[in-house]
């Protein structure tokens, strides 16, 4: 025997608190052993790149394997190794002052408390009742040695025999915890944290189906790709590239409709792809993350914090040694470089969203519908983001055209500015439903956006905040002529009473209907126009619509829907059925009337749908 000793803590017994504390996050014991293994692995290859290893370098491997009957899991690589000196420096004096105190403050992060004091190696102890590390040193000549120690501060190093340069690192692992013996269970876990390590990692043999049944062959089951894509160029990668690996990452989504390489190396280290993905429905959003990298090792994919809001619906991989990992969440949210990370993804995004835009509109255009919730997400919650996206956001009108800010400008601003001077965009949130005020609206030369989105509603409200003089108005808001107020116009000419008797018809005439409040206005509007109209005041409906979307503001959404029926004094029929409003035929007309408006909107529906058909066939 070399040594017996207690491991350099000041606590009496780290072991009992790791065990405790880091319960919930025990499986990351395994990234923490396979990277030293890699670690040791790579430092053995800079050791021979610089010709202080002259011996061969061989496979270099890191073998993961699971022995049932001794209950044991092993993790062995030919990496540098340990001599009996350097272990009794890296693994037996490990500092550990005011643990408790700490372990107390972070006990939710198993993550930060590993990290921060270098205690990787000793997260094993959550799993097992005894650890043993057998290495031999790189250096010629080097006795190899095997550490063993039971989870109580008392271990032991002694001479042992060992063939071959590095490590193994034997888990014995605890009753308690029999899963990690399970293939499946390992398999899964290298699959999780160790995909894209840059050593390859091995874990037992390559399994063939063969006659119907499951076969193992004798190749290495290799579980890594050492070289993903975002360890390399973008002049590497062309696009089935970027493509195979969106498809490595999520092998059940959709092709995504963008990437962005992101490669920073100053004022820090990051590198990346991120994906726009097509999002069907919102489980996928929850499903599918974005997965942070620490050197390929994965770390996370909780990304909150890293990247702004609007990013985290993207997909792909962020990789930087230089994110704090190890602290807690509510840190890294304050932490000034973590800021600066987040706000230079925004940028590089910003940037080559525009840079696609410029040299390939087309595509740009076909894709805007998908990726228009990104940007829209990105508007409303980074005013930097704004400031680039202003460029390339894009509105799409009825026609299916699609306009930059300022094209749309260009395009309306002749014809759709008020008497004020302010600019109008005309809109329709559902093509179908607002056809014919769509129609109308275009007859009289105006444009019509289609607004249809889960966030137009409040991105207008973002677009008349920023944009000068502008204000959008949904086409069925008002009678047309006053969807845009050119000139103050024609006074209705009834006299007060014909007014007030006007009115009464009308609501005489209307069907009942639950929670829709219904206003009676009396316009003129000329004799070519429609009788009778409904609409819907834009400023309560956008409330209205707000509210469906933001906590806070329920008193809108409980409010009852409100509509103005529009009723045109100059109509020939509303004439008519003022100057004989007893005759049956008046009354029919004037129901008629009202529920072919109320059909122009979509509201006749139910009985008043059946009464208005019986109705129109007694009229024939
Ligand atoms: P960290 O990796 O953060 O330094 P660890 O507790 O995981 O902390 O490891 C402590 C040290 O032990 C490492 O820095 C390394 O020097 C040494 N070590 C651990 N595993 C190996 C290994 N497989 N081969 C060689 N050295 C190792």
């Amino acid at each position: 025997m070399i040594k017996e000793g207690n491991i350099g803590v000041t606590t009496d017994n780290i072991f009992p608190v790791i065990k405790k504390f880091l319960y919930s996050d025990q499986e990351i014991f395994l990234r923490e052993i396979v990277s030293n293994a890699v670690d040791a692995t790579q430092k053995l290859k800079t050791l021979a790149g610089r010709g202080d290893y002259k011996g061969e370098l061989g496979d270099l491997a890191v073998r993961v394997s699971i022995d049932k009957k001794a209950r044991t899991l092993t993790v062995s690589d030919r990496g540098i190794g340990m001599t009996a000196e350097e272990i009794d420096k890296y693994i037996n004096q490990i500092a550990f002052s005011g643990a408790e105190e700490f372990l107390e403050k972070y006990k939710n992060d198993a993550n930060a408390i590993i990290g921060h004091f270098g205690l990787g190696f000793y997260s094993s102890f959550m799993v097992s009742s005894r650890v043993d590390i057998v290495s031999r040193s790189w250096q010629e000549g080097a006795q190899a040695v095997k550490w063993s120690c039971d989870g109580s501060p008392a271990f032991t190093i002694e001479e042992c025999d060992k063939a071959d340069r590095g490590t193994d690192i034997v888990l014995h692992i605890d009753d308690e915890y029999k899963d990690f013996l399970k293939e499946e269970k390992i398999s899964s876990l290298l699959e999780k944290y160790c995909k894209f390590l840059p050593v390859p990692v091995v874990f037992g043999k390559k399994k063939e189906w063969k006659d119907g049944k499951q076969v193992t062959t004798d190749e290495d089951n290799q579980i890594n790709d050492t070289q993903p894509a975002w360890t390399r160029k973008p002049s590497e990668l062309n696009e089935e590239d970027y493509l195979k690996f969106y498809k490595q990452l999520y092998p059940f989504s959709e092709d995504p409709l963008f990437h962005i390489h992101l490669n920073v190396d100053y004022p820090f280290n990051l590198t990346g792809i991120l994906y726009f993905p097509k999002i069907k429905n919102s489980i996928e959003i929850q499903k599918n993350k974005i997965q942070l990298y620490c050197n390929q090792v994965f770390v996370t994919d909780s990304v909150e914090g890293i990247v702004p809001n609007f990013l985290t619906l993207l997909h792909g991989v962020i990789d930087s040694p230089d994110i704090p990992l190890n602290v807690s969440r509510s840190y890294l949210q304050n932490d000034v470089n973590v800021k600066k990370i987040s706000n230079h993804i925004t940028k590089k995004v910003g940037e080559s969203l525009l840079k696609i835009f410029n040299s390939d509109r087309k595509q740009f255009e076909e894709k805007w519908d998908d990726l228009k919730i990104f940007i829209e997400y990105g508007i409303l919650t980074e005013e930097k983001f704004w400031n680039q996206a202003e460029k390339f956001v894009l509105v799409k009108n009825t026609d299916g055209k699609y306009f930059t800010l300022e094209e749309y400008k260009t395009l309306v601003s002749a014809s759709q500015t008020d008497k004020d001077g302010q600019m109008v965009c005309l809109y329709a949130s559902d093509r179908e439903k607002q056809y014919s005020y769509a129609e109308s609206a275009r007859s009289k030369g105006y444009d019509v956006l289609l607004m249809n989105g889960e966030l137009d509603v409040p991105f207008m409200q973002h677009l008349e905040s920023k944009l000068e003089k502008t204000r959008f108005v949904r086409v069925d808001s008002d009678v047309v002529d006053n969807l845009i107020p050119k000139a103050d116009k024609a006074a209705v000419s009834l006299s007060e009473d014909d007014q007030n008797k006007l009115k009464d018809l009308f609501k005489n005439s209307l069907p009942a209907m639950d929670k829709v409040n219904f206003d009676i206005r009396l316009d003129s509007l000329g004799k070519d126009s429609v009788p009778v109209m409904l609409t819907q005041n834009e400023f309560m409906r956008r409330m209205k619509d707000m509210s469906a979307l933001q906590a806070g503001m329920s008193f809108y959404g409980e409010m009852p829907d409100s509509y103005a029926v529009v009723v045109n004094t100059d109509s020939p029929l509303v004439q008519e059925a003022l100057s004989a409003p007893e005759e049956e035929s008046t009354k029919q007309k004037l129901s008629q009337m009202v529920d072919l408006a109320l059909l122009g909107s979509g509201m006749l529906k139910g009985e008043a749908l059946d009464k208005f058909i019986r109705r129109s066939f007694e009229m024939i």
